[in-house]
């Protein structure tokens, strides 16, 4: 006799907000054995939320020794197998940026039952918590989510900087410098509005806005770090600050923007 096979749910559980998880998401964790979470995940809500469960930390930071990818892959694989219901909890949305689909892959690859419960992506969410919505009649229809982990390569950046609308980078302060001078380079011009946003939904939450000639210069002073999400457009210029100091910065880059609508 084998013992029932227990099952895997990816669960996003958004920017960091507990007001920004689904009914989905509390009602897996309220089921949950297990729950395997990472930093960036909410996971100040999970004794709440997940009071029976084993709390199980496989999170990343850069820099530091994290858990591989294929050894949390084996975990819930191994958990699930021996009859727990294991959550798998993650920032934002699972399958944007979040090795969720690698993880479904595996589970299934495992005969493992697997589901996803979507989250609130930081990508849309970040900006709209400063004020930024990601399209605007008339200045933005389009949006581009893409990772500045890695330098764009001059493919990526040609086609960015003529797509218009707006892009939004994940996980790209460090390579925030050659994001920037490589889109003005393929032609982005360099009065094009920037915003950073660090910490969204945190009481640290911070924007700092510039232009695309401006933003690296702009990120040095204020001492910009991850996690932040970083939005390239016209979209930008409705950014709703408090800060003054933003502000001003954003009517220097609308003053110096020749090309603005
Ligand atoms: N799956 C996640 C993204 C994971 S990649 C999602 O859908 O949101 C991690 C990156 O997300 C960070 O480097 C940062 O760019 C962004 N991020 C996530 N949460 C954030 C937050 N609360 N504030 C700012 N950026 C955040």
């Amino acid at each position: 006799m084998t013992a029932p096979v227990g099952s895997v749910v990816l669960v996003g559980g958004g920017p960091g907000d507990p007001d920004l998880l689904t009914v989905g998401a509390v009602r897996a964790l309220q089921d949950a054995d297990v729950v395997l979470y990472d930093r960036l995940a909410p996971y100040a809500v999970l004794d709440e939320l997940a009071p029976q469960a084993e709390l199980v930390d496989v999170g990343k930071r850069p820099g530091h020794h994290a858990i591989p990818q294929e050894e949390i892959e084996r975990l819930l694989i191994e958990r699930a197998l021996a009859g727990a219901r294991v959550v798998r909890f993650k920032g934002g949305d699972p399958f944007v940026f979040g090795r969720g689909g690698e993880e479904a892959a595996a589970c299934h690859a495992a005969g493992v039952p697997v589901r996803v419960i979507p989250g609130v992506t930081s990508a849309i969410s970040v900006p709209a918590t400063a004020g930024i919505p990601v399209t605007h009649r008339s200045l933005s229809r389009l949006f581009t989510v893409v990772s500045g982990h890695a330098p764009l390569s001059a493919a990526e950046a040609e086609h960015l900087a003529g797509l218009g609308g707006t892009i939004i980078v994940l996980m790209g302060v460090s390579n925030l410098p050659s994001i920037s001078a490589a889109l003005m380079r393929h032609g982005m011009p360099q009065g094009t509005p920037v915003a950073i946003v660090e910490r969204g939904f945190t009481a640290a939450q911070r924007t700092t806005v510039s232009d695309l000639a401006g933003i690296r210069e702009a990120a040095d002073a204020a001492g910009v770090h991850s996690p932040a999400v970083i939005v390239i457009g016209e979209v930008v210029r409705l950014v709703q600050e408090r800060d003054p100091e933003a502000v001003a910065l954003l009517a220097d880059a609308t003053a110096r923007a020749g090309d603005a609508p």
